[in-house]
């Protein structure tokens, strides 16, 4: 399938609702074919901006969004060419599979030939051909949520919406549907904006994420930056930077409550904020013996989670610490532990 994808660009995009307003004047540009995805807690206005970029809102005054060169702000979304998908796909519940993906096309008055042809690709492509004449009701979730994609592709359209659409299915299928739709994304090349609250789906599907909260940008990056480099602690939080340690420093060395970390070299960075909080990830923590450790707590709570498992340690930081260790390793509640954190996992924040 062909598909010519536009950037897109949106300039001071506000919205307000009966007085309240839910998105902050907001600049976001998307490259042509890439997958933005909007990463957020619910209410954070990330359906919002989805709608206003498929033509189902109007920015308020002043806000613009422009598909390639062409200003589409006042543009209604059959004119836009979007493909869009829904958390519940709204599928037509009276028509077949074939049906509901060649709907658009019959809307459209488009040559039979021609429409059944890119029907048949699309049911090819989603791995629905034995499906086709198929009322939806006598679908699985995972079939469902292939029909909406290839309805909405049908048209071939220039940007693709997405709306928490693998929300609805159960964890396991989340999984397998994650990666196709990874796969899909990445051969269609078409400019596609992905909205969900789940941190794995927009690490795996992104080029970039934008981090939304309370109706505002929040940080802009790459997977990597996102998760390695948060922005702030509204960031750090969201993508499971949950680690906290307050202390000061003294002599190079951060002291806090459990010990005293000395930073080497290497993280010269975080040394130089003088940042009086440091944060660090579960996994970039490991176990050490009590004696020698940067750190020392107490096991308080001990989650086994199968591939690996959460340790809660009390009284080596303010808060309570997670540690994330892997493989069989039993431990007892009340056992003296020491912390060594990996030098390149400690983030100073703003
Ligand atoms: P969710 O994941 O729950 O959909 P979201 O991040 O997509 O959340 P939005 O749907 O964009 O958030 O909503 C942002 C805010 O705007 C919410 O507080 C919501 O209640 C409000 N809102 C959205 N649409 C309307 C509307 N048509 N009228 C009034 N308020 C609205």
């Amino acid at each position: 399938m062909k598909l010519a994808p536009v950037p897109i660009t949106l300039t001071q995009c506000a919205k307000t609702f009966r007085g309240t307003r839910v998105l902050e004047p907001l600049d976001l540009a998307i490259g042509a074919g890439e997958t933005l995805v909007l990463l957020g807690p619910s209410g954070c206005g990330k359906t919002t901006t989805l709608r206003i970029i498929a033509g189902l809102e109007t920015p308020d005054a002043g806000g613009q969004v422009r598909f390639g060169d062409d200003d589409v702000t006042r543009l209604p979304i059959e004119r836009r060419q979007v493909g869009m998908v829904f958390q519940s796909y709204a599928l037509f519940p009276n028509l077949t599979v074939r049906g509901n993906i060649g709907y658009g096309l019959k809307i459209n008055k488009t040559d039979a030939a021609v429409a059944r042809q890119r029907v048949d690709e699309l049911l090819a492509m989603m791995r629905l051909d034995a499906h086709a004449d198929k009322p939806i009701d006598q679908l699985s979730g995972g079939q469902r949520q292939r029909v909406a994609l290839a309805r909405a592709l049908a048209l071939q359209p220039r940007v693709l919406l997405l709306d928490e659409p693998l929300t609805a299915l159960d964890a396991r299928l989340r999984d397998t549907l994650r990666s196709e739709m990874n796969t899909l994304l990445r051969s269609l090349g078409v400019t596609t904006i992905y909205v969900t609250h789940d941190q794995a789906e927009a690490m795996e599907l992104g080029d970039r994420i934008v981090v939304m909260s309370a109706g505002r940008i929040e940080q802009i990056g790459t997977p990597r930056d996102i998760y390695f480099r948060p922005a702030n602690r509204t960031v750090a939080q969201f993508v499971g930077t949950i680690n906290r340690l307050a202390g000061q420093w003294r002599n190079g060395a951060f002291e806090t409550t459990g010990g005293s970390i000395v930073l080497d070299q290497g993280i010269r960075a975080v040394r130089e904020t003088q940042a009086p909080e440091l944060f660090f990830r579960p996994e970039d923590a490991r176990l050490a013996d009590p004696a020698g450790a940067q750190l020392r707590g107490t096991i308080e709570a001990v989650s086994f989670l199968g591939e690996r498992t959460r340790l809660t340690i009390g009284g080596a930081a303010p808060d309570a610490l997670f540690i994330d260790v892997a493989g069989r390793i039993e431990l007892a509640r009340g056992t003296a532990v020491g912390i060594a954190i990996a030098p390149e996992g400690l983030i100073a924040l703003a």
